[in-house]
């Protein structure tokens, strides 16, 4: 077939998630099409997230903490919900959600995967024009494009890690608290160690900078002196590497027409659904999957509009506030976090990182940190 209803171009988190969305029976009437440049689905990458309520995926959550942590210089702040709360940090391997996205797919008539092709362009029209790599090409009413936007300038601020799953041959993890963000000294950017303890004898260790694009530390080396001095480690099997780095800055793709004739729509990280002042993406990359299949769920094709993904307002400005106010002073910014984990119950800092919290509980996370540093910092992003 090469005219289609809906072409989604990347099959990754966001592809997968619309996908899904649209194998769904109030989307059956849509031909949609998948296009995945890569040939096959590996573990690739490990989603972690605080969540607050059960989602599609949740069976598919690999371990759920109620217990966190964060330390800097011998000092720590433990934040804890119920053994029942519905509020817990979780933990997700890309590979099992990649599998549950391709047997949903298979199993919808509707939608389809196309895997080793790559979109090379797309061209505008009445109805949009997807050419590929082998130089054919299909037709659809609406694309929907989750490609990476492009890597980002040498000073844009990244997060940036390696993570490393290791098994050793006796117990040395606590298994039921993850070490969020243990904080090392450093005035190149803010750097921490962060430990998923899957078990006592099972976990990922990831050194993440928080840094310029063009910082590249030693990461193998972070990690294996990390193990060494923290655990007491020097042998123990490696059985599963990943590294990434997630542009904090990057400008969101938007396909906007005055028109309104628009029917393109960027996905995922290209759409802006990566917070900067956390790098999780993936809880609101799934929320926004549900917003554009309900878009399509009730009224005819020709009627259907999908506006653009747009973040709150007010978490974008906070945030841009939050990472001027680290990138200003280094050195101190390890407090400014032990600061709000000590200063407010868990509920309320996890409301406040994963977005849409109350005005109260805005204001509970502020006034834990330094008035007149983040006072300079807002005025800086709003004098540009
Ligand atoms: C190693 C790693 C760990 C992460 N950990 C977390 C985490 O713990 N929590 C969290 O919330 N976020 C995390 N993120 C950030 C974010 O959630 C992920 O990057 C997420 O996968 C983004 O989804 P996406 O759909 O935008 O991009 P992707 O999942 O990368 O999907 C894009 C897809 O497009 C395909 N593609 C690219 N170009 C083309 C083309 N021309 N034609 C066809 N296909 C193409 C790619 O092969 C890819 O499959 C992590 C990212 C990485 C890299």
């Amino acid at each position: 077939m090469t005219e289609w209803d809906v072409v989604i171009v990347g099959g990754g988190l966001s592809g997968l998630a619309l996908a899904v969305e649209l194998a769904q029976p109030e989307c059956a009437h849509l031909r949609v099409l998948v296009i995945e440049k890569r040939t096959e689905y590996l573990r690739d990458r490990t989603w972690s997230y605080w969540s607050t309520q059960p989602h599609r995926y949740s069976a598919l959550e690999r371990k759920r903490w109620h217990k966190w942590r964060v330390g800097f210089n011998g000092r720590h702040a433990v934040q804890k919900t119920r053994q029942n709360s519905t509020v817990a940090y979780c933990t997700m391997d890309a590979d099992v959600f990649y599998a549950y996205a391709q047997q949903q797919i298979a199993a919808a008539p509707n939608v389809h995967l196309k895997m080793g092709t790559a979109v090379r362009d797309i061209q505008d029209g009445p109805v949009q024009t997807v050419l590929l790599d082998d130089n054919t090409s299909l037709r659809s009413h609406w694309v929907m494009d989750a490609r990476p936007l492009k890597a980002p300038d040498a000073n844009s601020l990244c997060q940036h890690f390696v993570g490393w799953e290791i098994v050793t041959s006796s117990d040395c993890f606590d298994d039921s608290t993850v070490e969020l963000m243990d904080f090392q000294s450093t005035n190149t950017g803010l750097h921490f160690l962060y430990v998923l303890p899957y078990g006592k004898r099972q976990a990922l260790i990831e050194t993440t900078w928080m840094s310029a694009y063009a910082h590249r530390p030693d990461y193998e080396a972070e990690l294996q002196t990390y193990l060494q001095d923290r655990y007491g480690l020097t042998t123990y099997k490696r059985v599963y590497r990943e590294q990434g780095c997630l542009d904090l800055q990057s400008m969101p793709r938007t396909y906007v027409k005055t028109d309104g004739s628009h029917k393109r729509v960027s996905l995922g990280r290209a759409a802006g659904t990566l917070r900067s002042s956390t790098g999780f993406a993936f809880l609101e990359t799934l929320a926004d999957a549900r917003r554009i299949a309900g878009c399509f769920a009730t009224v005819p094709l020709a009627d259907v509009r999908v506006p653009p993904y747009r973040p709150d307002w007010l978490d974008g400005w906070m945030d841009k506030i939050f990472c001027g106010g680290l990138v200003a002073d280094w050195p101190r910014a390890p407090e400014f976090f032990l600061a709000m984990f000590k200063g407010v119950a868990a509920e309320t800092l996890v409301a406040f990182l994963t977005g849409r919290p109350t005005m109260l509980q805005r204001l509970s996370v502020s006034l834990q940190l330094p008035k007149w540093h983040f006072l300079r910092a807002a005025h800086r992003a709003l004098t540009g």
